[in-house]
């Protein structure tokens, strides 16, 4: 099973996201706290109840409230984006809308910005 920091390693990933990612991402996955975390928290095993999957999602954000680089892996796994697991406090789910509210916020901010000046 991979965690957050793994996963930035892991060979299954595009060689050019992996690139990417040790570009964007610098050093901060060196103090990820997940690097010591082997509870397997952060990925979900096949054929979870959603009751586990719930537990074991707010015990990886907890492991993440305590983590320095919380910020860093956050935008990592938004810029990514991350499809799968918990990264930066946020669940795939979660991190969807984000990038929902980011991609419409811009998108309005683009509208306003070829409106015509009123006067
Ligand atoms: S914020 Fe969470 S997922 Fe990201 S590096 Fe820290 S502990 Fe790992």
């Amino acid at each position: 099973m991979l965690l957050p920091h793994q996963a930035l390693q892991d060979a299954a990933v595009v060689p050019s996201q992996r690139g990417h990612a040790r570009d964007e991402a610098g050093p901060w996955h060196a103090e990820a706290v997940c690097r010591r975390d082997e509870a397997g928290l952060f990925f979900a095993p096949s054929k979870e109840p959603t009751a586990a999957r719930l537990a074991r999602e707010e015990a990886a954000k907890r492991v993440c409230a305590r983590c320095p680089v919380m910020v860093e892996c956050r935008e990592h796994a938004l810029l990514q984006p991350e499809p799968y697991g918990v990264w930066g406090g946020l669940t795939a789910a979660e991190r969807r809308v984000v990038l929902t509210r980011r991609r419409r916020r811009e998108s309005e901010l683009q509208r306003a910005a070829a409106m015509p000046a009123a006067g």
